[in-house]
């Protein structure tokens, strides 16, 4: 296949869909007893519902939606550290537009924006690099966000800050990684996963092993995955297949994209910029050891943490979330954002409770948009 439209083929998923049912069959999978299938990329979750595949699916198939959307897991206190950056009088505070309606503790960006704090959304870490050019008397502030997917860009934009000895540009570094969650969902008892659709934008950059320990150690199969109909249906059905033949590998669906091994230069920009922090807090997860990046002392002078004194202490961890909110259960997979109570209710898209509700890749924005707003307004 070579266009968008052939991945999106009526023929093609409807012969996928015939595959899946079979297996699913042969399987004894289901809707009592389904096999369930973690699509960890909170993209995949979109497409999952933009194309109906949920509805479409054989009933013995279930998806869990994973923590895959950096917005979203992203704790309370690092948006109320965003904040406390962003209202310094002298900052420029550059965010994409994701995180604008986040929830924080006191308030969101845009709140803060609203009350006057000077913060702009950019498409990229060039843009506040560029703002840092043009406004050499101000301190400019990107807010780096991100999986593996965008971690590299903002490597190269301190890289380049560095070059240019651009000293009022710094980076909040909120950079996550991908495998470490996955490892705290399988070793937490009460989760039950028996695959995984791997992220594709992701493993661009880190390539697919990676993912071995969750094949080698845990016996899961993982099938990393494009993000059209397709590619989506037939990574289902090769977890299957796996699950039939008694096999656990990790398999790359979206080849045409994910290179076996990632991208040398993006995995050379990002050892050459961050190094682990000991441990990160996940909104829902918790802490989990060694899964969020922080920047080299080499880069000290471009990271906003050492420059406004943010240091990612106990005491800034471990906000309360607001009451009645359901976001941990929903992003571990425990439950449908449709049974959070505050789900249209309390939580809207204009009135977001939780990130999920907002970002582009939460779940709870994903029901809202494909048939969850439509099925609140019928109760
Ligand atoms: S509906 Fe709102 S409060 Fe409930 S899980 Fe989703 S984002 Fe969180």
């Amino acid at each position: 296949m070579k266009f968008a439209s052939e991945f999106r083929d009526p023929a093609a998923a409807k012969a996928l869909l015939a595959e899946i049912a079979r297996t699913c069959d042969r399987l004894g999978a289901t809707r009592a007893k389904p096999v369930h299938i973690m699509e960890i990329c909170g993209g995949h979750t979109h497409s999952i519902f933009r194309y109906g595949l949920d509805k479409l699916i054989h009933e013995g198939v279930e998806f869990i939606h994973g923590p895959g959307c950096p917005v979203c897991v992203l704790p309370m206190s690092r948006v109320d550290e965003c904040v406390q950056i962003a209202e310094k009088p002298q900052v420029i505070f550059c965010t994409f537009g994701d995180a604008m309606r986040v929830p924080g503790h006191r308030k969101s960006l845009m709140q803060a924006k609203a009350d006057g704090a000077d913060i702009r959304m950019v498409y990229s870490p060039l843009d506040a690099l560029e703002l840092a050019r043009r406004n050499p008397a101000r301190e400019v502030v990107f807010f780096g966000l991100g999986f593996e997917t965008t971690t590299p860009s903002t490597a190269l934009a301190i890289q380049q800050a560095a070059r240019e000895g651009l000293g009022n540009f710094s980076v909040f570094c909120n950079h996550i990684t991908v495998p470490e969650p996955i490892k705290a969902l399988l070793d937490d008892p009460e989760m039950v996963l028996d695959g995984f659709i791997g992220p594709g934008h992701v493993s661009m950059v880190i390539g697919i092993h990676p993912y071995d320990f969750i094949a080698a150690d845990y016996g899961k199969p993982i099938v990393v995955a494009g993000f059209e109909p397709t590619d989506l249906l037939q990574s289902v059905l090769m977890v299957l297949t796996q699950i039939e033949q008694g096999r656990a590998v990790v398999e790359n669906q979206y080849a045409r994209v994910v290179p076996e091994h990632g991208n040398a230069v993006s995995l050379a920009a990002i050892a050459d910029v961050y190094e682990r922090r000991p441990t990160f807090e996940w909104r829902g997860l918790g802490e989990i050891d060694a899964s969020g990046l922080r920047i080299r002392p080499r880069y000290a002078a471009f990271d906003a943490e050492e420059k406004f004194a943010i240091g990612y202490g106990a005491a800034s961890r471990n906000v309360p979330e607001p009451e009645g909110c359901a976001c941990g259960a929903v992003m571990t997979g425990r439950i449908k954002p449709t049974a959070c109570p505050q789900f249209g209710k309390g939580c809207t898209p204009d009135m977001p409770l939780g990130a999920l509700m907002v970002s582009s890749e939460g779940a709870c924005a994903a029901y809202w948009q494909y048939g969850g707003a439509r099925a609140v307004a019928a109760e």
